[in-house]
């Protein structure tokens, strides 16, 4: 049967009363489809504004664009040549910007130091010609601020701890790389001071939709702990001092500087010449500060990257690299084979293991712990649809992350020699996956444990890699330090937090 249709044409009414449904691979299907890429994006805009504020659209770009490496040399090949190649490249050794932007503080708070001597001759000078009545408001409160010493320590150090003058070479480099715009100070709300940020995570919690239910549920219903005031003591403790292994040798672009590394290549040994990766990601094995004689449990190890930069220190007696997962199991192996094993070197001091680490029970057995738990890895989370965490698939294993990162770094601090570290750390901008945690861990080892923690608060020791890494002062961030992605330089994010037992 024809009907004549709103164009004036005739058109078959069997024809017309059927609609034509695209196949899900035409482009108005595709276009219409929410990807896990843009859910992620939709759910950090929603919960990240809330949280970093007007610095969120910045990290937002940053997320989104190029991320930048470092290059970390393999001792095992032939890192003087390697050497020589990246700084022929443009590459500079991150030790020596931060022994230059150490330098370069310690300059400016000698310049202080002098114009406040001399605003206070002036006062005095002024007090003598006026008498005390008439003396205007004070010019400059000298007595506030006094500097805290911190520092940086590495090979070129001596025994007694003196750090060594910068040489010309980090000067200039100093002169060339701009100012760092760190407004380092935590700032933190007077209301959230007292329950740290329990009732400040309860805000940022997000929300997500469950495949196939109609109502929303909430992250913190499997952490109602955020809601509760903070009720047990918290030992924290500054450090000042960094130490810079002496043997790596990690090379970056300065800051603006986006060029990219050729491919590592395979030296005379027949193993890689150098590791690529984001240079945040050395932040929380410095924490472990890793020496002579350590043995250390990387306990979420796959790719492989911290254990290498592990390695690399060339202090450890014994490394375990392990993880939960066949396929990344195999990827570490990948790393040492192509990193180390073909040398045998390593193959008395390191070993991979396949475990959850939930339940590894060789107490007393490391002294050193790293927990780089699996988390929304933010970046890959905006920027590929493969193995996202937030495809529908993965829902749940997604709101189930905090409870398993709070498990897996609860069993490090009950396994860790008493007087060992442990450091906690993500990929994550997530307060409920950083602070949070850490704070749920914190309280679950008060209550069952007789175990004692104490938080390591290293914002002085972290000033040398200021003009680096981009730092959050988020409200709420008590426990951890977090890089925040950031265009002229675009590491992380990385938060990681330093744990230390003391029974
Ligand atoms: N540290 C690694 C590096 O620097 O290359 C990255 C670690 S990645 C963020 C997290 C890892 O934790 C993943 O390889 C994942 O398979 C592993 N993982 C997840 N659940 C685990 C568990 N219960 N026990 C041990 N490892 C686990």
């Amino acid at each position: 049967m024809w009907y004549k249709n709103c164009l004036n044409k005739f058109v078959c009414i069997n024809c017309a009363i059927i609609r034509r449904k695209h196949k899900d691979t035409h482009w108005s299907v595709i276009a219409k489809k929410k990807t896990a890429k843009d859910k992620a994006l939709l759910h950090f805009d929603e919960l990240y504004k809330s949280i970093y504020g007007s610095e969120w659209p910045s990290i937002r770009l940053a997320l989104l664009s190029q991320q930048k490496y470092c290059a970390v040399v393999n001792n095992f090949s032939d890192s003087e040549e390697t050497i020589s190649a990246l700084k022929k490249l443009g590459a500079v050794d991150i030790r020596e910007v931060f022994k230059a932007e150490l330098k370069y503080q310690e300059n400016e708070e000698i310049l202080i130091k002098d114009s406040r001597k001399k605003l206070s001759a002036r006062k005095e000078k002024l007090s003598d010609s006026f008498s005390t009545n008439q003396l205007p408001g004070p010019l400059y409160d000298v007595s506030s601020k006094d500097t805290v010493s911190q520092g940086f320590q590495d090979s070129e150090t001596d025994s007694s701890g003196k750090r060594l003058h910068e040489n010309a070479n980090a000067a200039s480099l100093r002169s060339q790389l701009s100012q760092s715009e760190l407004e380092y100070d935590r700032i933190v709300k007077p209301d959230l001071s007292g329950a740290v940020s329990a009732s400040a995570l309860h805000e940022f919690v997000p929300a997500t939709k469950l495949k196939g239910m109609e109502d929303w549920v909430l992250e913190s219903e499997h952490y109602s702990g955020y809601q509760e005031s903070m009720d047990f003591p918290i030992v924290k403790k500054k450090e000042d001092t960094l130490f810079y292994p002496k043997y790596w040798n990690i090379f970056s672009y300065i800051r603006g500087d986006v060029s990219r590394y050729p491919h590592p290549s395979r030296g005379k040994a027949g193993v890689y010449n150098y590791y690529l990766l984001d240079a945040a990601s050395i932040l929380p094995v410095l924490a472990l500060d890793i020496t002579n004689g350590d043995r250390v449990l990387d306990m979420c190890a796959g790719p492989g990257g911290k254990s290498f930069l592990i390695l690399q220190t060339l202090y450890p007696e014994r490394l375990v690299s392990n993880d939960v997962q066949g396929s990344r199991v195999g990827r570490i192996k990948g790393v040492m084979d192509d990193y180390f094993f073909k040398l045998k070197n390593w193959s008395n001091n390191m070993s991979v293991s396949h475990r959850d680490g939930r339940v590894i029970d060789e107490e007393n057995t490391f002294n050193k712990i790293l927990v780089d738990v699996p988390c929304t890895t933010d970046r890959h989370a905006v920027l590929e649809n493969d193995n996202n965490i937030f495809s529908p698939a993965r829902v749940k294993e997604r709101i189930r992350l905090p409870q398993l990162q709070t498990e897996l770094l609860c069993n490090a601090m009950k396994i860790v020699r008493p007087g060992g570290t442990v450091v906690y750390s993500t990929c994550s901008l997530s307060p409920v996956q950083n602070d949070g945690v850490v704070h749920m861990a914190l309280k679950r080892i008060w209550e069952e444990t007789k175990i004692e923690m104490e938080v390591r608060d290293m914002k002085n020791a972290l000033k040398a890699t200021r003009n680096v890494f981009k730092f959050s002062t988020s409200q709420g961030l008590r426990y951890g330090h977090l890089v925040l992605p950031f265009l002229p330089n675009n590491f992380g994010p990385s938060y990681f937090c330093k744990l230390v037992r003391k029974k």
